[in-house]
């Protein structure tokens, strides 16, 4: 999506380590706009899927996440990170390997939230190893609820995780797919190559 490589290329810091940051507009100041034009794209996308439910990860995911469910009047659900003081006892959940904070994370959420009633539209900011989005997968299979599929805003190809998810029979929407990045040469998109 032309929009948001724009985005990328003008804001966006490749940092070593394989990180983009584009804090600037996704993951810590939010541009309301431009998200909500994701939001709108990924409607387009996912609209013949009878989606009735999305599931993100907190924290970066809610806002995309929100402004897609604007589109498709649905809720979102947030898997939680922890078990926090204030969730019930009877708890879907999933071991997630971080690629940004290098650690292992459980999330959850309430099995009351999530059902076999469900078809669910997994979204999320960032698509790198396919961790995050594998332990949605999980976490909705628990609850014998369908996945249509999973709408990302950006896929950083060369780490593969979204052809692993494809391979498996995932539906993968990725608004913008960087192939290359370097900090001195700069991001190469795969609608460029
Ligand atoms: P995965 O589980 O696919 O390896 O990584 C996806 C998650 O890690 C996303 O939820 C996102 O928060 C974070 N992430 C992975 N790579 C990047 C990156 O290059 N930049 C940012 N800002 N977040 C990333």
């Amino acid at each position: 999506m032309k929009l948001l490589e724009d985005r990328i290329v003008k804001e966006g810091k490749v940092l070593s380590g394989n990180v983009l940051k584009v804090d600037g507009f996704l993951n810590h100041r939010l541009d309301i706009g431009l998200l909500d034009e994701l939001g709108k794209e990924l409607y387009r996308r996912f609209c013949k899927d009878g989606v009735n439910k999305i599931l993100t990860v907190e924290a970066s995911g809610i806002a995309l996440a929100s402004l897609c469910a604007r589109y498709f009047q649905v809720p979102v659900l947030f898997a939680k990170k922890r078990k926090s003081a204030n969730l019930g006892e009877d708890l879907y959940g999933a071991d997630v390997a971080s690629f940004t904070h290098g650690c292992v994370y459980r999330v959850v959420v309430e099995a009351d939230f999530l059902s076999r009633e469900d078809r669910v539209l997994l979204i999320d900011d960032f698509l790198a190893d396919g961790n995050a989005l594998r332990g949605l997968c999980e976490i909705c299979r628990q609850a014998g609820a369908a996945v249509v599929g999973a709408g990302v805003a950006v896929e950083k190809g060369f780490q593969h995780g979204g052809d692993g998810l494809r391979a498996s029979g995932l539906r993968v929407e990725s608004l913008a797919i960087v192939d290359q990045m370097d900090p001195k040469t700069g991001i190469v998109f795969r609608s460029d190559l």
